[in-house]
């Protein structure tokens, strides 16, 4: 790595009469200090210039220009408060950074502030008028790292997911051979409202409810999770110490609170609605605040804050909770998908949180819960998949060779008949369950009684999509349905008939 950094510290007053010879001579170890003998910072050249101070910074990799910056201000500010002299400011007029690439881009890269030039695996990144700030929040270390990232990324594009079977169910015979979804729409059991939401009505909702009830009863209570209320308008804040904050932004429905709550702000909003009878969404958007955040996306992340910061006392680990409070709201790119893919959809979430062998257990207790209620109540045909999105292998956060293989997720995905061949279909993903290690516990800064790192994990049960896998594969002539799926759910309300 080579760095070479133009910058200018604004003085107080003229120092044209300052000996700058002698005071750089005799800086001693400042810019070396930490780094292997004879590496570290040099002074390249300088130049005074009234009240201008000009100096080029080069290193390699040990200490960096952007640091020496700072411990040369350090030394300079008491050396010329010997002479009255004080240092305003700090900008560089250039950064010119020369790194070696771990692999040669497939095709050209942009990144915010730099120009980059690629020659071969060697990388050039110009940077130009930066302010203190810049330098001082390591915005180049950070540059560096999404340059890699994003070169790394175009190797495992189209390869979303590391994807490994680890058990699959019998075949069953199926009773249906069509989308289920449409079957619901021309009973009127349900209705599309545009943007992927449906309306259930009481039929397809009291066996999503039963549904509900079957893990309450046969995961929930025996393995005892206690019911929370999570929100659901999730700030900042939180996405960024979840680490959606990283990419999620084309998948969000954005939070945005008025400006001002006062009716006057808003007369001429109302006005133009009562004359016109259109919503002046022109008019709303100037009125409204940049987002706050956006709507519940993964339900675990907005009840992290409950733990954030704080240590949990070991008689309460491992905690373990659920949510079923609200909806999860995504932004899934529009067009009428069947009720698999909404916009809108409801989900329990289970979290739990403890040490890493609590955690593992309560993942391996939840697996074992799941299979029965999929292989004895609900009688699908179903399979279990290690995955692991592609840029978490890489990262490293998760390690797709580990032998243990205990942090990770685990895919639940059923076979849906009406999109062909078991063999040939995609199956439908109908619910996960996650061991995440310590990226929340670390995230959020929770700590144990006895210093050792905590994990967690959760799992979130898709209701939508539970439905839409029962009906795909067992249809909806009742006298083909499992006999403790029936035995749970009683009768069905009456539908509602439309003349
Ligand atoms: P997919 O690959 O199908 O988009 P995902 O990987 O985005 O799924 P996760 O982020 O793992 O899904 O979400 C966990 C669970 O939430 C899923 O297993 C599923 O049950 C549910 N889920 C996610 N997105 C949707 C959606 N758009 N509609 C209905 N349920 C969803
Ligand atoms: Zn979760
Ligand atoms: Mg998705």
């Amino acid at each position: 790595m080579e760095f070479e950094l133009d910058c200018v510290f604004l003085l107080s007053s003229d120092a044209r009469g300052i000996n700058f010879d002698r005071i750089l001579g005799n800086l001693g170890d400042i810019l070396s200090r930490g780094a292997p003998d004879g590496k570290g910072a040099k002074i390249d050249e300088f130049h005074v210039d009234g009240n201008r101070l000009k100096i080029k910074i080069k290193s390699t990799r040990y200490v960096r220009p952007h640091e020496a910056v700072f411990r040369l201000r350090k030394f300079l500010s008491r050396e010329l408060g010997k002479h009255r002299i004080g240092i305003r400011r700090i900008f560089a007029p250039s950064y010119e950074i020369k790194f070696i690439l771990e692999k040669e881009p497939k095709k050209s890269i942009s990144v915010p502030f730099a120009h980059l030039k690629f020659d071969n695996k060697e990388c050039h990144i110009y940077l130009e008028n930066l302010d203190e700030e810049f330098l001082r929040r390591n915005y180049v270390d950070r540059i560096i790292k999404l340059i890699n990232e994003k070169i790394e990324r175009q190797y495992y594009e189209g390869k979303e997911e590391y994807w490994e079977l680890i058990w699959q169910s019998k075949p069953r015979r199926h009773f249906f051979d069509k989308d289920p979804t449409r079957e619901m729409v021309r009973r009127n059991w349900i209705m599309h409202r545009g943007r992927g939401q449906w309306i259930f009505g009481p039929i397809p909702t009291k066996i999503m409810r039963t549904m509900e009830e079957i893990v309450i009863d046969e995961l929930i209570k025996p393995l005892n999770f206690n019911e929370v209320i999570i929100p659901k308008a999730v700030t900042w804040d939180v996405w960024k110490r979840s680490g959606h904050a990283k990419n999620l932004y084309g998948e969000i429905y954005y939070l945005c609170p008025p400006m001002k709550r006062d009716p006057e702000f808003w007369e001429d909003v109302i006005d133009m609605y009562r004359i016109t009878g259109k919503v002046p969404t022109d008019m709303i958007k100037e009125r409204i605040r940049e987002p706050i955040g956006g709507m519940t996306y993964a339900q675990c992340p907005p009840l992290w804050p409950y733990f954030q910061g704080r240590t949990i006392a070991d008689e309460s680990l491992p905690i373990r909770v659920f949510d079923r409070s609200g909806t999860s709201m995504r932004y899934e790119s529009g067009g009428i998908h069947g009720i698999e893919r909404v916009d809108e959809f409801h989900r329990i979430e289970m979290v739990w949180i403890g040490y890493p062998e609590q955690v593992r257990k309560t993942h391996g207790e939840i697996i074992e819960r799941y299979r029965i209620i999929f292989n004895k109540i609900l009688e699908l045909e179903w399979r279990m998949a290690r995955v692991t999105p592609w840029f978490m292998a890489q990262e490293g956060i998760i390690n797709v060779e580990d032998k243990e293989k205990v942090i990770g997720t685990i895919d639940f995905e059923a076979y849906l008949p009406y999109r062909g061949s078991r063999e040939e279909s995609e199956w439908l993903e109908f619910q996960n369950a996650s061991n995440n290690g310590d990226k929340y516990t670390r995230g959020f800064n929770v700590k144990s009684q006895t210093g050792e790192q905590l994990h967690s994990g959760c799992t979130g049960v898709g209701l939508e999509r539970w439905l839409a896998v029962f009906l795909a594969q067992k249809g909806f002539d009742m006298d083909n349905w499992p006999k403790e799926f029936l035995r749970r759910l009683g009768n069905l309300p009456e539908g509602i008939r439309f003349l």
